[in-house]
Formats: structure tokens, sequence, C-alpha cells
């Protein structure tokens, strides 16, 4: 787009997250949607890289004949086989279709610094293929090959298709609807529900002192995902509140079903993938544990909850939170905080 000779300044007021009048998306000062930079700021302050984070425990382990049962070592090849191509999926979504129509430059700003935490994910599961001496090309197509996988991995990238379609536009109410339906699958459904059973799975084997290397990586990457799908929740609100009449009673309904939609494909990832249950967890409390957070989602965006159960799980909250307050800085070495240690 060729840039105007003009001594008019863009009316910050008309900046939007979709559609903004003031479509000159370079300008990231003055800002409107400040929470965007918010997370932007948090993200660099949670800097981490997962060759910073030793294997050498999990790699013992791994060979051990005692160390591990079969079932155990089964679960997490196959929560590894989902991981290491959905973060990739994630980062494709925000690449290729959503930064494309999103016109505050601020929420552009942040999503950049999200594609490169999935580039970071991404490459943690790789490491840890890597360092356990896992058959890569076996894991990396498990969501080829593995039925439940296959399901969860083909439920967003089919649902996104439409989005991704270069010919696709906002700025009329159906295209609108589209997009904000298609943020609610990225935001709700894949950062906030498809990868609940398999972080479950990593910090159980956690609290066994099991494979407490990719544990950490994975406390690392929830702390990381939980800012994805806050901004995304974030984002979906400010859409909410910049276009109401795209919150429709037909289209909260509409969300409402994905959702029910996404807790089926989730519990039966977990009942059918664990089929013998998972130390302590088995597929009722499974679902269980996947309604209890779809609810959560739900309520966060303004819909009514669904399921109205109680965490079965408690732990993983406390797992979490205790990833939120993980001091990276503390333990390591390379501060990327302070920086500048570099001689010329
Ligand atoms: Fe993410």
């Amino acid at each position: 787009m060729p840039i105007e000779f003009t001594y008019e300044r863009p009316d910050v007021n008309a900046r939007k997250i979709i559609n903004g009048e003031d479509q000159d998306v370079v300008q990231l000062e003055p800002m409107k949607h400040t929470f965007a930079w918010d997370y932007y700021n948090t993200g660099n302050a949670n800097h981490w890289l997962p060759t910073e984070i030793g294997m050498q425990k999990d790699v013992e382990q791994w060979k051990s004949p005692t160390a591990l049962t079969e079932d155990e070592r089964h679960a997490f090849e196959t929560v590894l086989g989902f991981f290491t191509t959905a973060d990739s999926i994630a980062a494709n979504n925000i690449v290729m279709a959503f930064y494309n129509h999103i016109t505050s430059p601020e929420c552009r700003l942040y999503l950049l610094r999200q594609a490169y935490e999935e580039a970071i994910h991404t490459h943690a599961y790789q490491y840890m293929v890597e360092s356990l001496g896992l058959d890569s090309g076996r894991i990396f197509n498990m969501y080829r090959e593995h039925e439940q996988i296959y399901d969860k991995a083909s439920f967003i990238v089919t649902f996104n298709e439409g989005i991704f379609d270069k010919d696709f536009q906002t700025g009329d109410f159906e295209s609108d609807q589209k997009f904000l339906e298609n943020l609610c699958v990225a935001a709700l459904v894949l950062e906030g529900i498809f990868f609940y059973s398999a972080f479950a799975v990593i910090l159980a084997l956690q609290q066994q002192n099991k494979m407490v290397g990719s544990a950490e990586q994975i406390q690392y990457i929830m702390r990381d995902e939980s800012n994805h799908l806050n901004f995304g929740i974030d984002m979906i609100n400010t859409i909410k509140e910049e276009q109401p009449e795209l919150w429709t009673e037909d289209f909260q309904q509409r969300i409402i079903n994905i959702i029910h939609e996404a807790v089926d494909i989730e519990s039966n990832f977990a009942a059918n993938a664990f089929p013998k249950g998972f130390m302590g967890m088995n597929a009722a409390g499974f679902r269980q544990y996947v309604e209890y957070i779809a609810d959560r989602r739900l309520s966060r965006i303004g819909l009514p909850v669904q399921f109205n159960v109680n965490n079965p799980f408690p732990w993983m909250s406390e797992a979490i939170d205790l990833s939120k307050e993980k001091n990276f800085f503390e333990t390591r070495v390379t501060e990327y905080q302070v920086g500048g240690t570099l001689d010329w």
C-alpha cells in the first residue's frame, strides 16, 4: 500500500482490532489497546530457551529399563505426538491468518512475540525428541497417524481454512463474525482446551519425579500459553465492545456449540490415548477436567457455563500457578533482562 503525503494524524480513537478506519498499521504510538503492550512486555520478561534446561535426568530415566513403566513411555510419546505439531499450527494461524486482518499495531506487535514463542515451543519438543533419541519421523507424523491427535489437529486446521483464503476480507457482518469465530477457536479451543490433557500427563509424571527436565519446559510453555489465551480473550472482548452487533444470540450459541464439540474431541483423545487411565486419572476424570476448563473459558468471554463441575485435578491449578511464578532468572545463568554483556 503506498504511503500518502499528509500532515493529518490518524485518530487513535478510530483504532480497532479489526476494520480500524485508521488503517495505518505501522504507527505503534499513540496506543489504544494497551493490554497488547502489557502482554508484549510480559512475554519479553518471561523469555526462555529450551536448551538451557538440562535433560540429563530425563535421558537416564528414558534409557533405564525400570525408571518408567510401558504406560508412562507410551503416554509421554503420545502427548509429544500432539505437541510437536500443535504449536506449528498455532503459529500458522497467527502469522498467515490473524495478523493479516488485525488493524491494531499494538496487537500486531504482540502477535509477533506470540509467534516467536510458538517457535520456541516447537523447538522445546524437538529438543526433547532429540535428547531422548526418539524416532522423530514417527513422533512428528503422529498428528496424521494417531486418530485422536488427527481429530484435534484437523478440527483446528479445517475450521480456520476460511480465513486463510487469500480472498477473505473482514468488513461485512458475515466475514467479521467468521473472523471472530475463528479467533474463539484459536484462543479458546486450541490454546485453551486442546493442550490441557497433555499438560496433565506431563505434570502427573513430574509429581512422581519423572521426566522433570521435560516437565520444566512444559511449565514454561504453560506460562506462555496462559498469556496467549488471555490475550486472545482480551481481543475477543474488545471486538465485542467495538462491534457489538456481531455478538448475536445465534453467534453466542455457535460458540457454545463449538466448545461442546471441542470438549468431546479432547475427552475422546484422553479416553482413547490412555485407555487404562494414567497415574490415577481415568477417562471420566479427564472429561471432567476438560469440562471444568471449558466452563472457565466460556465465562471469560461472557457466555454461560455449560457443565458446572468441580476441578477433579486441583493439583493442576497449583502447577499452573507455580509455573506463573517461576522466576527463570533466579535459576539461569543467561539473563536476558540484563543483556548487554557483549564486548566489542
Ligand atoms: Fe500459544
